[in-house]
């Protein structure tokens, strides 16, 4: 009898343990653009890098309903905040706009706020990629250059909105290392791609920047001491979608974090 019980216990666990198991796919949630009629979208690059490092994306439509985000950070194990449009200087760190400023997105810029402090707040993990690294720094306290071609003194400039493919590195990164984006890309220099006009001025408290470009511009950020939370000013998802690896241990990073639990 207490043979059968014990075997019974183990069919139990074998049923059970799966759920429970590190083995699972966890859910990476991408925030995404709203407007003309449309609604919960993201260019298919960041669904695809997700797909490629081995997690499921899910994506997060613009709200600015507390309830509705946090039923969605349910069910997420980590946030991806994607591009876009630039973001409104003088209702998010109290600046008149210059004139080169481009076009801004009112309804993203409260919902990309919400969603980042919410997300950190639960300890989720969370990547910023470019207007989303940017808001990450905006989100915590600090500022933006909001053009870097009139704004930053260099002793030499660089480009940093490319007339080439988004899959291909123009301008070098010099990475800090010890940093987040060091131990998931490898290497100190690199060539990354880029397509920004907008930079991380005045860094959050509770950051540090783990990248720069030759010219001085921030290229990355982390919270110190999170291991869970970064930025990166490049787009790495245009690498990794296109089959091209060299910043695929980003979103691997990503991934596995997000697999060990919040
Ligand atoms: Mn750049």
């Amino acid at each position: 009898m207490k043979k059968i019980f014990a075997f019974s216990f183990l069919w139990l666990l074998a049923i059970y343990l799966p759920v429970f198991s590190q083995d699972q796919k966890p859910v990476i949630g991408i925030s995404s653009t709203w407007g003309n009629g449309v609604s919960t979208s993201v260019p298919s690059d960041y669904v695809e890098a997700v797909f490629a490092a081995g997690g499921v994306p899910l994506v997060i439509p613009v709200t600015h309903d507390k309830e509705i985000l946090s039923r969605t950070l349910d069910c997420v194990d980590a946030v991806i905040m994607t591009g876009g449009e630039d973001i409104d200087p003088l209702k998010w760190y109290n600046e008149e706009p210059v004139p080169a400023q481009g076009q801004i997105a009112p309804e993203r810029d409260e919902f990309d706020i919400m969603l980042i402090r919410m997300a950190v707040e639960r300890g989720k993990p969370l990547l910023g990629i470019c207007r989303g690294h940017q808001m990450l720094n905006v989100a915590f306290g600090g500022t933006l250059y909001q053009d870097i071609p009139s704004q930053v003194k260099s002793t030499g400039p660089v480009k940093h909105n490319q007339n080439a493919p988004r899959h291909y590195g123009t301008h070098t990164i010099i990475i800090e290392e010890g940093s987040l984006l060091y131990q998931q890309v490898g290497k100190k220099e690199i060539a990354v791609n880029s397509f920004h006009h907008q930079a991380v001025k005045d860094l959050a408290p509770g950051f540090k920047i783990t990248a720069r470009s030759k010219d001085g511009v921030v290229e990355a950020i982390e919270k110190t001491g999170s291991g869970k939370v970064f930025g990166v000013q490049f787009h790495p998802e245009a690498f990794t979608a296109n089959g091209i690896h060299t910043f695929t241990g980003i979103f691997e990073y990503l991934v596995n974090i997000a697999k060990q639990g919040n």
